[in-house]
């Protein structure tokens, strides 16, 4: 059994020998919690996949890897880098201003790198204008018309994204890779499910693949993509262009775990991974999340994209947080935990935790550990492993920093003194008087019994007044 680490069941793992139950090797001093990188550790989740590396961007945007572990041709080593997050403007390129914006909103939101269409000469004229003005590095997505790719290298863009499935002649790919080759620029090649077209010439090849694949549900076009694939590396290589990024898109999830695990197992590039036209942010979360978040866990990733019908910045926003909470990237800004609430609630939470998740965005940088619960049953457990947390009762919440009480206040000054108190708690960190992680008092409930004016004998007699929750509270994420 994977021992609990929050919550009511604290008592149960605390019991068993070394702190951390079954996963004794992985303590260390001053941890909290195991978390994914432990597991990384403790064999639980695969290595990262080693990869050939590229890099983008210039000295302005400064320069992004993907991937990494293998060493370069020349023989120098690579380690590999963080996973990326990447995201599309959703507006035309050739609205130079307009673009410019959105590029400079998606990077300040904390993308890595940007992609923008260039469906148009005019799109590719307007990089020129582009790249000057903004501080990450662009891709231009080209589909259909090589002489795009061949006008934004000109331009000065940091990558290219050529589809097999639209841009098939030998000699036009051909000119696009010198073209890179020349400026050191990369390519991704990325095979959509929705684009790929079947080749006469290819069949034996799906033939055999298609054997290889017979026992999985998406065998037939699992083949289709990787002869596509193969067929268009080949020309890569003949032009002895490596500097090459692969994606393989579906808009269902199972698709998308199937092709990249087999890609992973045939080509040594690095992955781009997506669900491509995920839908709307509702639906597209769990698809992606389903996806990218199975794949990462296999070690199969170096940079993501979630697309959805929406404001890109959702993209990235989504991309981080699965990045954080598999602790693949270091975590920029607080990490809220907060209880989903239920018949014990004696203070209007779901309004508490989004006003906290708003104001705590735009004023806390470091990775603050924050707990927002609703009573006492679960709220001394997240408190104790929280740098900052509050847990409320019957009208009132009692908050800690670092496992010290410095505050019982009534439910209207909740929110007040909690963002007090983290920004206190920021300031002392940075001065160097904190740590975070640190903790001085082991909670022990009950020890907030009759402060909060509840405690565990009113809720364990039923005799807890019904609050009125704030509905419109549950629109989560959309501010
Ligand atoms: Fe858990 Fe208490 Fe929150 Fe209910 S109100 S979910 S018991 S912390």
């Amino acid at each position: 059994m994977i021992p609990n680490q929050r919550g009511a069941d604290r008592g149960r793992w605390r019991d068993l020998p070394g702190r951390y139950g079954e996963w004794p090797s992985v303590k260390r001093p001053g941890q909290r919690a195991c978390t994914a990188r432990d597991r990384v550790l403790s064999g639980r989740m695969t290595p990262r996949r080693k990869t050939h590396q590229i890099c983008i961007g210039d000295e302005r945007t400064g320069i992004v890897k993907i991937g990494g572990g293998l060493p370069h041709r020349d023989g120098t080593p690579t380690t590999a880098a963080p996973v990326s997050v990447q995201t599309m403007t959703a507006g035309y390129t050739h609205e130079i201003d307009k673009c410019v914006a959105e590029i400079n909103r998606m990077a300040a939101g904390g993308a890595d790198i940007v992609r923008v269409a260039v469906p148009e000469q005019k799109d590719t004229e307007a990089l020129k204008e582009i790249l000057p003005q903004v501080r990450v590095p662009i891709v231009a997505d080209v589909h259909f018309h090589f002489k795009r790719a061949l006008e934004a290298v000109e331009s000065g863009v940091h990558k290219i994204r050529l589809n097999p499935g639209n841009i098939t002649d030998r000699a036009q790919v051909i000119d696009v890779i010198q073209a890179c080759k020349a400026r050191g620029i990369p390519i991704r090649v990325g095979v959509n499910e929705g684009s790929i077209i079947e080749r006469k010439d290819k069949q034996k090849r799906m033939k055999e693949l298609g054997a290889v694949f017979s026992e999985q549900k998406h065998g037939y076009l699992l083949a289709i993509m990787i002869t596509k694939l193969e067929e268009y590396l080949d020309i890569f290589y003949e032009q002895d262009f490596h500097d090459i990024a692969i994606s393989a898109k579906s808009m269902d999830a199972s698709i998308v775990i199937d092709a990249y695990t087999e890609i992973s197992k045939r080509f040594d590039h690095p992955l781009h991974l997506g669900v491509t036209h995920a839908g709307p942010k509702e639906t597209g979360t769990i698809r992606s999340v389903a996806a990218l978040g199975g794949l990462l866990i296999n070690g199969i990733g170096d940079t993501i994209r979630f697309s959805y019908a929406n404001d890109p910045i959702f993209e990235v926003e989504d991309g981080l947080e699965l990045l954080y909470s598999l602790s693949l990237r270091e975590r920029i800004g607080v990490d809220l935990i907060a209880c989903p609430t239920c018949g014990r609630i004696q203070v209007d939470l779901f309004t508490l935790i989004q006003d906290v998740r708003k104001q705590l965005a735009s004023t806390i940088q470091l990775p603050l550990k924050v707990a927002v619960m609703g009573c006492i049953v679960n709220g001394p457990g997240e408190a104790e492993g929280a740098d900052v947390a509050v847990f409320a009762g019957d009208r009132r919440g009692i908050i800690y920093v670092q496992g010290e009480k410095v505050a019982n206040v009534p439910e209207e000054e909740i929110l007040s003194r909690l963002l007090a108190e983290c920004l206190a708690f920021q300031d002392k960190v940075r001065r160097g008087e904190a740590k975070l992680g640190d903790k001085k008092v082991a909670i022990i409930p009950p020890d907030p019994l009759g402060e909060l004016g509840s405690g565990l004998e009113k809720i364990a007699s039923g005799n807890v007044e019904k609050i009125s929750r704030s509905v419109a509270a549950l629109t989560v994420g959309q501010s």
